[in-house]
C-alpha cells in the first residue's frame, strides 16, 4: 500500500495513520513530524521551519520535498509508506511524482479526509500528542483514559505551539488557497478518494480501509 493522507489541518490524518501503521506496517512519513522533530533538535533546518510553522504558513517547496526524497528512498518504503501532510503544493506534488516515477512506485490511493472549516478549530486547539510515542489524543473527542498521561506508554501529552486558534486560521487560510487544488490533480491521476472525516474516529478509519482494500484488489 502506498498512501498518500490528504485533508486540512485537524482533519485526522495523523490519527487513522496510526491506525494504518498498525494495520499494514508500512512507515509513516509526516513532514510536519519532520520538521518538529528538526525544531526539537534545533538543526539549521529546523530553526528555517520553525519561522513557518509558528506563522502557520508553509516551509518553502525546495526544503520541503528535499526532505520528502530522503524519506522515501529508505529501502522500507519499497513495500509502502503511508505519506501525510505532503504533497501541500502543485510544485510538491510534480516533484513527488517524479520522485515515484524514479522509484517505479504508484500511489494505490489519495485519501482526502473531508471535514468543514467549522469544525476544524476545535479539534486543532484540543489536540494533545504524546511527548514520548507521538500518539494523538483530544481533550473532548478522544481523551486519554488519565487526564494529560499517554495510554499507550505513559508519556505526557502536550499541546503544539502551531495550535493556537490565531495559527490555525492562518493554517486554514494556506490550505484552501495552496493544497485543495491537489483535489483536481489527483482526480485527474484516476486516484482519489474522499471520506467523510466529520464521522466518528473508528468509521473513518472503517471507511479508509474498505476504500484502500478494494482499490489495492484485496
Ligand atoms: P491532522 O493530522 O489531520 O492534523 P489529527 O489526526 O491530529 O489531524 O486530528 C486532529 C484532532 O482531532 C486530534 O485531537 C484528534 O484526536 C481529533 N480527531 C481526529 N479524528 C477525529 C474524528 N473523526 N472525530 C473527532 N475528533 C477527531
Ligand atoms: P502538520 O503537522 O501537517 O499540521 O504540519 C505542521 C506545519 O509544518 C505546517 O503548518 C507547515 O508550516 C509545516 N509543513 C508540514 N508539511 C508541509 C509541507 N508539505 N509543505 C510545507 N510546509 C509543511
Amino acid at each position: 500500500m502506498h498512501i498518500l493522507l490528504m485533508g486540512p489541518p485537524g482533519a485526522g490524518k495523523g490519527t487513522q495513520a496510526e491506525r494504518l501503521v498498525d494495520e499494514y506496517k508500512i512507515p509513516h512519513i509526516s513532514t510536519g513530524d519532520m520538521f518538529r522533530a528538526a525544531v526539537k533538535q534545533g538543526t539549521e533546518l529546523g530553526k528555517e521551519a520553525k519561522k513557518y510553522m509558528d506563522a502557520g504558513g508553509l516551509v518553502p517547496d525546495v526544503v520541503t520535498i528535499g526532505i520528502v526524497r530522503e524519506g522515501l528512498s529508505k529501502p522500507e518504503c519499497k513495500k509502502g509508506f503511508i505519506l501525510d501532510g505532503f504533497p501541500r503544493t502543485t510544485e510538491q506534488a510534480e516533484a513527488l511524482d517524479d520522485i515515484l516515477k524514479d522509484a517505479g512506485i504508484k500511489l494505490t490511493a489519495v485519501v482526502n479526509i473531508e471535514v468543514p472549516d467549522s469544525d476544524l478549530v476545535d479539534r486543532v486547539t484540543g489536540r494533545r500528542i504524546c511527548k514520548s510515542c507521538g500518539a494523538t489524543y483530544h481533550v473532548t473527542f478522544n481523551p486519554p483514559k488519565v487526564e494529560g498521561v499517554c495510554d499507550k506508554c505513559g508519556g505526557s501529552l502536550y499541546q503544539r505551539d502551531d495550535d493556537k486558534e490565531a495559527t490555525v486560521k492562518n493554517r486554514l487560510k494556506a490550505y484552501h488557497s495552496q493544497t485543495e487544488p491537489l483535489i483536481d490533480y489527483y482526480k485527474k491521476q484516476g486516484v482519489y478518494m474522499e471520506i467523510d472525516g466529520t464521522q466518528a474516529i473508528d468509521k473513518v478509519y472503517a471507511d479508509v480501509k474498505a476504500g484502500l482494500e478494494e482499490r489495492a484488489g484485496r
